[in-house]
């Protein structure tokens, strides 16, 4: 670990990454891989890499997507497809340790203000020592922001009338005390999406019972820990970077078929999901009222259960569901609005993330304060007059890093036309022929809707109708168009 030092002359880095998980560390790889001759530096706030896979640490912490796509393409993935937290950990590892990534991160250091000069041409960072609560300064040419979408240091729980009565334990997933013991304890997740399905499985093997609460149903797609084809072929002794290429094609074909019913031909997509639960669950269990969502399949994340894991806490009895609405908490439990009431020793708020807006940084171009919900984007990775700035936001459907290696290419290329622009600075811009276009939300609610976004989009940037303004793609989509994407259209203005 590298430490920014406090002294009068600031330091320079030609590459600022903000933030050290998946994204930060691939864009680390490939910026040293591609341009050996450029300085950077990653900084992040948590004290050790991987971000997401840092930060959830609950029982059973787990990928919902499968390793060979949710891993970079040029690291091949060796377990199972899917993996705990500790072995995503473990690979992001590998990776800084055979690329000797590790002295280019500084941990514990928080980016909190940015500032664009125009006349300089380069960001003028504000960083704060987490450990210390020292301050520094460093300027850069150019901010590859890998900050996620979602705060780190506290999880979204809403406001329960009565919660303050309650005498149990409350707590939320992503501040997971690690001295909690559930052990033989009733307890209460709240919430159906990724993480309690991921929780519940975890700790009904020694709690005394636990309750999924849920307000309405999540679907769940039952899907092995290991796909059959990798297991083929470790068998014939293929080489890893082979069973990785051919099981990131499978996955993918997958998913763009699943993505596909969901858009063409959704209530094929619902039965078909639903059928494939129905031999899961236990006999009687009430499938329309637990487990068939009013929201099309994909409007909101479908919840892998390797080898069906919840299903089968739900068929020993050692979980069970209940669909219903929360009227008050009470001393020693909930009261929900049937008037059924689950006692509960500990309560478990699987009620999702606040969204953070490109790491809560305060961004400011030539002393005004950017709004970016006031921008566009720029192919959902830059943002109108907002200067030598990438962010970086993964898929929700296929695995994040598919898009986070596709921004990579297009960065290291926008570096090569700065070049041959002999530009210092390259920003978006409307052009004349965009006046008339009419702008939408940073994701289509109709298309994708989570809690975390629909309380937060008016924060985002937006997107236009036409290309290159669109936001998030599909992965069939971009995996074509960006690689060709024209970086000289007239959107990107160099100086
Ligand atoms: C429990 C869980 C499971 C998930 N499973 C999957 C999955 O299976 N497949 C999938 O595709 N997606 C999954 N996701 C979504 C997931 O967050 C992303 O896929 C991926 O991990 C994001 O990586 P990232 O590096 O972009 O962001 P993050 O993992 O969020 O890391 C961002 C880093 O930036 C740092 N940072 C932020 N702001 C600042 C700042 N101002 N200064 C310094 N540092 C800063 C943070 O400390 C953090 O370390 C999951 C999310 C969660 C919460």
């Amino acid at each position: 670990m590298t430490t920014i030092e406090q002294s009068t002359a600031i330091e320079h880095v030609d590459v600022l990454v903000v933030g050290a998980g998946i994204s930060g560390i691939g864009a680390a790889y490939h910026l040293q891989e591609r341009f050996p001759d450029r300085s950077f530096r990653v900084l992040d706030a948590l004290p050790a890499k991987g971000g997401t896979w840092w930060t959830h640490r609950y029982p059973g912490a787990r990928s919902d997507s499968d390793l060979f796509t949710f891993g970079y393409r040029f690291k091949p993935w060796r377990g199972p497809s899917i993996a705990t937290a500790a072995e995503i950990l473990a690979y992001l590892d590998e990776v800084v340790e055979e690329n000797k990534l590790g002295s280019t991160i500084s941990y514990e250091h928080k980016v909190t203000a940015a500032q664009w000069s125009s006349s300089e041409a380069r960001w003028t960072v504000d960083v704060t020592d987490v450990a210390t609560g020292a301050e520094s300064r460093l300027t850069t040419d150019f901010l590859w922001m890998c900050p996620g979408y979602y705060k780190h240091d506290q999880g979204y729980t809403p406001q329960w009338p009565g919660i303050e009565d309650y005498q149990g334990v409350v707590v939320h997933p992503q501040t997971w005390p690690e001295d909690l013991d559930h052990t033989g304890k009733r307890v209460v997740v709240i919430g159906s999406g990724a993480t309690a399905a991921t929780l519940i499985p975890a700790i009904a093997k020694t709690a005394k019972h636990v309750t999924m609460l849920q307000r309405s149903p999540t679907f769940f797609y039952a899907r092995p820990k290991t796909h059959e084809l990798a297991t083929t072929l470790r068998g014939l002794d293929t080489p890893e970077e082979w069973t990785h290429e051919i099981l990131r094609r499978a996955y993918i074909t997958e998913m763009n078929e699943l993505t596909r019913m969901s858009f063409e031909e959704p209530e094929e997509l619902r039965t078909f999901l639903i059928e494939s639960m129905r031999p899961l669950l236990p006999e009687g269990m009430d499938i329309d009222k637990h487990f068939n969502p009013t929201y099309r399949p994909w409007q909101q994340r479908i919840a892998v259960l390797p080898d069906g894991d919840m299903f089968d806490a739900l068929k020993d009895g050692s979980a069970s569901v209940v669909t219903d609405t929360i009227e008050t908490f009470t001393r020693d439990g909930i009261k929900l609005s049937s008037g059924e009431t689950l006692e509960a020793d500990i309560v478990v708020t699987a009620t999702g993330f606040d969204l953070s807006v490109f790491g809560d940084i305060a961004f400011a171009v030539d002393g005004k304060p950017v709004d970016f919900a006031d921008t566009v984007t720029w192919r959902g990775m830059m943002f109108t007059g907002v200067p030598n700035l990438v962010y970086v936001f993964g898929y929700f459907r296929h695995s994040w890093t598919l898009r986070a290696d596709m921004i990579s290419d297009v960065v290291c290329r926008l570096f090569g036309e700065m070049s041959t622009h002999g530009a210092r600075t390259v920003v978006p811009a409307l052009r004349p022929e965009d006046g008339d276009m009419t702008l939408g939300p940073w994701v289509d609610p109709a298309n994708f809707n989570p809690g975390y976004l629909a309380r937060s989009m008016q924060l985002m940037p937006k997107q236009g109708d036409r290309e290159p303004w669109l936001g998030l793609q599909e992965h069939a989509v971009e995996k074509d168009d960006l690689p060709g994407a024209d970086l000289d259209d007239g959107s990107l203005v160099y100086r």
